[in-house]
């Protein structure tokens, strides 16, 4: 059966205008009562990367929530909202990213994720057991609320990869060292997390997305677009397409699809809603730091040879960082030192999750891009 993604056109954070939206996009794909039993205990579940504006793209867009929660407040369910940002505790990024008034307003209670629990796998999957937050299995539904971003590490932060806050705090660390450099298994991981989550639907704030070496410090860029889906593979896809991303870049759509968790094939997948003139997008800014996966030894002459000329790393500009120590607080495998005063990352220990380049609210973590490596990607598009 083929997947049935709705994808509208929506230029502002008008809350009428995008209720109407939100509610025509689950209308497409089968209505909320489809979905959503009325008086359902329901999680929200935004990106809250860290404490932004919304203008910058970094969050999923408050009005954007707010038009979803009063949706479902007029549809009778309860609400809550939670995620457990890697930077600061919920109630703060909350407060300081423009969600408080609408929350208090609807009665939405925010959920922060504090309690774990130990989830069993199937056997034949790469993790057989998951940690995730306690607090996501005590709702009826969760609904997924993600920002479109491009990601350093995985080509784009969607629907799949918007759950991996499902992961506490400081535990996102130890799963990126767990999964280590192969991008697969990362996408595996992200994967198996949204197979357990499950979410009832996902909806896509992708009206002001973020281009370039986001998640935290790209460019927002007016995509004007909301979708939604309850196969987060084929939503993802399709909204890859729309910004003219290679398919086979966003590898949690593939492995999605190899679980057979959902369908990876826009071509494969029902769109619905609007006419999408003007897309794919010609001109959408990929990540410089798409990673590929290798496993030479450090002292490999070939590696040296790779990460020298062609693969794009993180760099501490000195000039800019002020030191704050969160980047080497969080660097999974500790491959960032404090040396006199000056970061420092090690590269034979770097695992290149860009968890640094993330988490830098200073924007002083850089993405070198090698000649070699602009020149392959220019010739590759
Ligand atoms: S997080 Fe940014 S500012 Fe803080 S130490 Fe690291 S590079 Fe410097
Ligand atoms: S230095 Fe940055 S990219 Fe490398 S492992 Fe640490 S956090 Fe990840």
């Amino acid at each position: 059966m083929k997947s049935l993604v709705s994808v509208r056109k929506y230029r502002e954070y008008e809350l009428a205008g995008l209720k109407d939206i939100v509610n025509a996009c689950m209308d497409d794909i089968g209505g909320l009562s489809s979905m959503i039993n009325r008086s359902d205990k329901v999680l929200l579940k935004p990106n809250l990367l860290r404490s932004s504006s919304p203008g910058q793209a970094i969050i999923t867009h408050p009005t954007f929530v707010e038009a979803v929660a009063e949706l479902l407040v007029d549809y009778g369910a309860q609400l809550s909202l939670g995620d457990s940002p890697p930077l600061g505790n919920l109630s703060r990024v909350l407060s300081k990213s423009g969600y408080d008034n609408f929350m208090k307003r609807l009665n939405v209670k925010p959920c922060p994720f504090i309690r774990k629990r130990s989830l069993d796998c199937q056997e034949n999957r790469l993790f057989r057991r998951l940690e995730l937050a306690e607090e996501v299995f005590e709702f009826d539904k969760v609904i997924n609320l993600p920002k479109i971003k491009t990601h350093c590490q995985m080509g784009l932060t969607l629907a799949i990869k918007n759950l991996f806050g499902t992961v506490i705090g400081t535990d996102k660390a130890s799963w990126h060292l767990r999964a280590g450099k192969n991008i697969d298994s990362f996408a595996t991981l992200l994967v198996q997390i949204y197979e357990q989550i499950s979410p009832a639907v996902s909806i896509v704030d992708g009206v002001l997305g973020m281009e370039g070496n986001g998640p935290n410090s790209g460019k927002p860029r007016l995509i004007g677009i909301v979708a939604a889906g309850q196969d987060a593979v084929a939503l993802d896809s399709v909204i890859a397409y729309l910004l003219g991303f290679p398919i086979n870049l966003v590898k949690t759509c593939a492995v999605g699809s190899e679980l057979g968790l959902g369908v990876a094939d826009p071509a494969g997948t029902t769109i619905v809603g609007d006419e999408l003139k003007g897309f794919p997008l010609a001109d959408f800014e990929r990540p410089k730091s798409m990673t590929m996966s290798w496993n030479l030894s450090y002292w490999n002459p070939l590696r040296r040879f790779l990460e020298n000329h062609i693969i794009t790393k993180p760099s501490i500009d000195a000039s800019i960082c002020r030191n704050c120590g969160v980047c080497m607080n969080h660097c999974p495998p500790g491959a960032i030192k404090n040396d006199n005063g000056v970061m420092k990352i090690d590269r034979r220990i770097c695992i290149s999750c860009f968890c640094c380049h993330e988490l830098c609210v200073n924007d002083a973590v850089v993405i070198v891009e090698p000649y070699l490596g602009k020149l392959m990607s220019k010739i590759s598009r």
